[in-house]
């Protein structure tokens, strides 16, 4: 996920506020509303149809990696659960998607001057090249940030090993907008590197967590700027390496990867889709990605949110919904090293001249839901506001100015449909986001079934009274 939704606790009182005097509440009797939303959360809690399904998409299949044989295997696997829930149409979207693998675990070993070694905790930057056999070797040079480098001499850096290490901010409350703030070191760090003369480029994990697991991610290069191996520290690893490089800047670190790149592969969204009785054009698309980063399950970025979108749909299912509009759960591909599955999806509705009322993604983890970000009309937010007092309460309690989903920017973009984005209790996240440690254990069932009935219920309130 990359969405960053920065509102907090004052938007909060401000939108219950308005939702209590909202206009929608009073010309329509909300009390089946509200009974039908409440059953279903209890249908969710009880029957945790999505913490069952993301158990065996985890454990059974594991992480899945774009062009991967994994990812392969999700694909197939969520359309045969997809196919025998009973939906009306269930079909793929080819599009062909980026296939980069890590290879051999990756090492980096930090040697001081006088001989002592030290292992430290080590991933490569998703995309980056391999080092030569044997790895690179180089003295280290700590930045904190891509603007600091840009004011060094070409002399400071060229030959060495640039690590950054800007601290993770824990002031914030909302832990997206800390990540927010240094990802673009990471993604861009090899390159602004590069240009400098550096060999290799290293950052401190983007990461909450106070452990040593390291947090890979998207990384990039340029046209015309010599490409470098790029890679992330576990926290501690980073902090280990900080202190001994104050002491003795001659020490070196030897990295080496085994990354490799492949052709691009043959993949697929998946759309599940229940049919409008009465307006079958406009269509409500409810999302997450099916790709993930190769380490740990993938269990929380992101296939909780695809659990989420397709639990979602089941639940309406199963709780007699015959919808109006039609509603799509889409299991984007390549949301993490492309987003080709998402403009794939909008060129697609583009050229079928689709009308999408709205656009929902699930895409910042499986903890407890807290909102929605819109990027909407003030008006349409405001309706949005209207049906805060029908979630029950501890779930829903705000709809905040901004907010989407990266799989869904491509349609938003290309066609202006508003889009929003669940937000959820963000403590967590970041602890575990592209790491080892986003395994399927991390996620609670209570938590992950209250996002699926708050995406059931907000889809069942857009389905019957539009936006
Ligand atoms: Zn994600």
């Amino acid at each position: 996920m990359n969405f960053v939704n920065i509102w907090g606790a004052t938007t909060l009182i401000v939108c219950l506020a308005v939702g209590v005097a909202s206009p929608a509440i009073a010309q329509v009797d909300h009390d089946e509303d509200r009974e039908f939303i409440s059953r279903l959360f209890e249908q969710a809690l009880t029957q945790r149809q999505s913490y069952i399904w993301l158990r065996d998409l985890c454990l059974e299949i594991g992480p899945r990696l774009s062009g991967s044989s994994n990812a392969a295997k999700s694909i197939e696997w969520v359309k045969y659960i997809s196919d025998t829930s009973g939906f009306d149409h269930v079909f793929l979207q080819d599009v062909k998607v980026p296939h980069w693998e890590r290879g051999e675990a990756e090492q980096a070993v930090l040697t001081d001057s006088k001989g002592n070694e030290l292992e430290l905790s080590v991933l490569a930057i998703g995309g980056s090249i391999a080092t030569p056999p044997g790895g690179i070797t180089g003295q280290v040079l700590e930045v904190g940030s891509l603007q600091e480098v840009n004011r060094l001499t070409k002399e400071k850096v060229e030959g060495k090993i640039l690590f950054y290490n800007p601290p993770f901010d824990q002031s914030n409350i909302m832990t997206g907008a800390s990540y927010g703030a240094n990802v673009g070191t990471r993604s861009r760090g090899a390159v602004t590197a590069a240009e400098k003369g550096a060999i290799a480029s290293i950052i401190r994990s983007v990461t909450s967590a106070d452990d040593d697991y390291p947090h890979t991610g998207t990384g990039s290069y340029a046209d015309g700027v010599p490409k470098i191996p790029a890679a992330a520290l576990g926290v501690q690893s980073a902090d280990r390496l900080s202190e001994v490089i104050a002491k003795d800047p001659e020490a070196t670190l030897r990295l080496t990867m085994n990354c490799q790149w492949f052709e691009d592969a043959p993949s697929h969204n998946v759309v599940a889709e229940m049919r409008g009785s009465e307006y079958p054009d406009q269509i409500i698309v409810v999302g997450g990605h099916l790709d993930s980063w190769d380490v740990g399950h993938g269990a929380h970025d992101d296939g909780a949110g695809c659990m989420h979108a397709l639990g979602a749909l089941k639940l309406l299912k199963e709780l007699g919904i015959n919808p109006k509009r039609t509603i799509r759960a889409v299991m984007f591909i390549n949301e993490e090293n492309g987003t080709r599955g998402g403009h794939r999806y909008a060129e697609l509705a583009v050229e079928n001249e689709e009308k999408h009322l709205i656009a929902i993604e699930s895409d910042a983890g499986g903890f407890t839901p807290r909102g929605f970000g819109v990027t909407s009309s003030d008006e349409q937010r405001k309706k949005l506001e209207g049906w805060l007092p029908l979630f029950p309460r501890n779930t829903i309690s705000y709809f905040s100015r901004g907010g989407g989903g990266v799989d869904i920017g491509p349609l938003h973009r290309a066609t202006g449909t508003p889009m929003m984005g669940l937000s959820i209790d963000s403590q967590r996240m970041f602890d575990l986001h592209h790491s080892a440690r986003d395994v399927f254990e991390e996620v609670h069932p209570r938590e992950l079934e209250l996002g699926t009935a708050s995406l059931a219920a907000i889809i069942y309130l857009l389905d019957k009274y539009g936006l």
